[in-house]
């Protein structure tokens, strides 16, 4: 066996704990663009060309993608109004997340959009330029906190002005019963105008109660974590093989004292939304594909009526039973990242068809699931003896809407609960066309914090390759991987707010554990195992510096992803010394050369038995410290220079995107054709939006 397993000569400490885990999963968030390659993609809209313009347009700290969908208008009738339904299924509950993330978010988000429609008076002002884009971010971001930042905006503009503007506008302003708009705009005041008020949605500092401090709406005010705690405490049996996900789908408040969860479910909150999703789901259900199919929409809708916990679970059973069908769409309260202590799910909708070719490539990965685990250097207790399931497929996205859009995953696994994982199996999707969308607009990052013309050269040739077999290996092979001791709880209850850190990181090491296997060569996923070596040059270039340029001065790292990026860049860094990565000070800028791959294979391979092991064995200490030392702190002087090279290239750290409009074409009254459109221009979008997907209430 060439498979170095284990790793006996590092000064590594190992931690002791008992109690147990279990897996969420998740989703690949985008990188940072960090290329100029232009290389060839399997996956790339055949025709594909240079007419087609993917940035629209950049305001603040974000630029405006598009994306196509390949092969649309070939489609068979049938299928069009498939993904037609689905379409309009996923965009009706849009602004759930909106209502989620703020109690006021719509209020504003309104408020603003009147003004942006019917305001008189010069528009040519810093004011109301200022308010537009005020509104564009919120647009971004689905509320008025930085989508990954999680910062509360600050507007640009005072209150005065605002004021002013809103008295002048003749609009149809969402007042409450019997409010005027000055009383509107005086509610509206503090959470706009005083930094001070809900400054960050979620907050998981140490020392502070993450439920009270953070301003994510999944909580009624003044609840505190141990209150929640307290709640679920006597509903969860920890005996029980098949939980359910304890309070996913409900907001948690307090009415007279006690503490209720408000159901998200049609007749229940947001039921004015989901209501018409079902609506929707139910014209779906009249096209599927096959039974797998319609079995799997008839109990999406039964849980929606219901908010039954189990019937979710039942879905996502359907859900993943249905692996032969050529579309599909993700649609409920998934992830749990917005939540500060990790229960309560984001709308999210992606409506999706396959990608043929592609999905191959995926396949060859998952039809060697049982042989990764084998070969794996984690602890043979915590390997899984039958591993089954795992569907990888490359899809191309028709539309995505609430927690997944503007900003979007690039590769999606669920279902998230892990004994259905377990028993079930799992989907996993790398979205092809958003992908290439990012390729086609990368700049020149990596030949700026590339080390040496070597390292820029293998990157320009290999990089698209290896940034897609990273993500493919990270859903299909990395979150399906390892089990948890007898007894660990959910990796959330025994990890808590380190959970989602830890199991990223741990499915990032599985595909790092790999990238340089002669494996990946016999399989025809790479040419060469020094082509796997890009991997590894861009994820100690990310981890240690590149991702960096996303987060302001002074500021901790916050978000899951970024923080296991550093956590194990920065770790290996530490366990490999000069020999196996080498810190480089030239003219003034900073450089990580790796010297030797194959040691730092053997790192990756040590760093991902602990993390398993912390996660198998739900080790709550290890993984603080684990993430506190590693993948929080930032080192000041360098983050300054990292941020200092990205304003010289002028890339915005981040993209979102612009849906494709599907338009029904009718004779007497029947489809008899659907028609895609690639808009141009996002505040249009999502005016005609606001417009059409408007069921909430503005005051929940
Ligand atoms: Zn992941």
């Amino acid at each position: 066996m060439h498979i170095i397993r284990m790793l006996t000569t590092l000064p590594i400490v190992f931690a002791f704990a008992a109690c147990g885990p279990d897996a969420p999963t998740g989703r690949a968030e985008a990188q940072p663009p960090t290329a100029d390659t232009a290389a060839e993609r399997p996956s790339a809209p055949p025709g594909d060309a240079e007419d087609f313009a993917y940035e629209t347009e950049r305001f603040a700290d974000v630029r405006i993608l598009r994306y196509r969908v390949p092969g649309f208008e070939s489609l068979d009738l049938e299928t069009k109004k498939l993904l037609y339904y689905l379409y309009e299924a996923a965009l009706e509950s849009r602004e759930i997340i909106y209502a989620q993330k703020h109690a006021h978010n719509l209020a504003i988000k309104r408020t603003l959009e009147e003004i942006i429609k019917h305001y008189p008076g010069d528009r040519d002002t810093e004011t109301f330029r200022a308010l537009e884009v005020y509104l564009k971010r919120i647009w971004f971001a689905n509320g008025i906190h930085h989508h990954y930042s999680q910062d509360k905006f600050a507007p640009g503009f005072d209150f005065e002005s605002f004021a002013e503007i809103a008295h002048e506008t003749p609009g149809d302003f969402p007042l409450r019963d019997g409010q005027s708009l000055d009383d509107l705009l005086a509610e509206l005041r503090p959470v706009m105008f005083d930094p001070s008020v809900d400054p960050k949605l979620v907050n998981r500092a140490a020392g502070v109660d993450p439920v009270a401090a953070s301003a994510v709406n999944f909580y009624g005010p003044g609840i505190t974590r141990d209150e929640v705690e307290a709640f679920y405490a006597d509903k969860r049996d920890t005996d029980d093989p098949t939980p359910i996900s304890l309070g996913l789908n409900s907001r948690l408040a307090k009415q007279d004292g006690e503490l209720v969860e408000q159901v998200w479910r049609v007749g229940g909150l947001y039921g004015e939304a989901l209501e018409r999703t079902v609506m929707w789901l139910e014209q779906a259900v009249t096209v599927a594909e096959n039974d797998a199919q319609r079995e799997a929409l008839e109990k999406l809708i039964e849980y929606y009526r219901s908010g039954d916990l189990e019937d979710w679970d039942e879905y996502n059973i359907a859900w993943v039973a249905d692996d032969a069908s050529n579309v599909d769409t993700i649609n409920g309260f998934i992830e749990v990242y917005n939540d500060p202590i990790g229960m309560r799910g984001s709308y999210e909708a992606v409506v999706q068809i396959v990608d043929p070719v592609a999905t191959e490539r995926i396949a060859a990965i998952a039809r060697e699931a049982q042989w990764f685990e084998d070969h794996s250097p984690i602890l043979d207790e915590h390997k899984k003896a039958n591993v089954t399931g795992i569907t990888g497929r490359v899809i191309n996205v028709v539309v995505e809407a609430g927690d997944a859009s503007p900003a979007t995953p690039i590769g999606i696994n669920l279902p998230n609960a892990d004994w259905i994982r377990r028993q079930h199996g799992s989907k996993s999707i790398s979205l092809a066309n958003i992908v290439h969308a990012y390729d086609a607009v990368r700049g020149g990052a990596a030949a700026e914090f590339a080390h040496d013309d070597e390292e820029i050269e293998r990157y320009e040739t290999f990089g698209a390759r290896t940034s897609e077999l990273m993500t493919d290996m990270h859903e299909v092979i990395g979150h399906a991987s390892g089990v948890l001791e007898p007894g660990v709880p959910p990796l959330h209850e025994s990890l808590g707010s380190y959970g989602s850190t830890i199991e990223e990181g741990r499915a990032d090491l599985v595909a790092l554990y790999y990238m340089i296997d002669p494996k990946m060569v016999e399989l025809g996923l790479l040419p060469s195992v020094e082509a796997g070596y890009t991997a590894y040059d861009e994820y100690i270039r990310n981890g240690l510096m590149q991702q960096l340029y996303r987060i302001e001065p002074g500021a901790d790292i916050e978000e899951d992803h970024m923080r296991n990026r550093q956590l194990i860049a920065s770790w290996a860094y530490e366990l490999g010394g000069d020999g196996v990565i080498a810190r480089v000070e030239r003219d003034g800028k900073t450089y990580f050369d790796i010297r030797d791959y194959d040691a730092l294979r053997e790192i990756f391979g040590m760093q991902l038995r602990e993390l398993q092991r912390i996660k198998s064995q739900g080790d709550r200490e290890a993984a603080a410290r684990l993430v506190e030392r590693y993948g929080v702190k930032v080192d000041q002087a360098l983050h300054a220079e990292v941020r200092e090279r990205y304003a010289a290239l002028d890339i915005p750290p981040y993209a979102g995107f612009i849906n494709p409009v599907l338009t029904p074409v009718e004779s007497d009254g029947e489809i008899v054709d659907v028609e895609i459109s690639y808009p141009t221009d996002f505040a249009t979008q999502m005016l005609d939006y606001a417009e059409r997907y408007s069921a909430l209430p503005t005051w929940n």
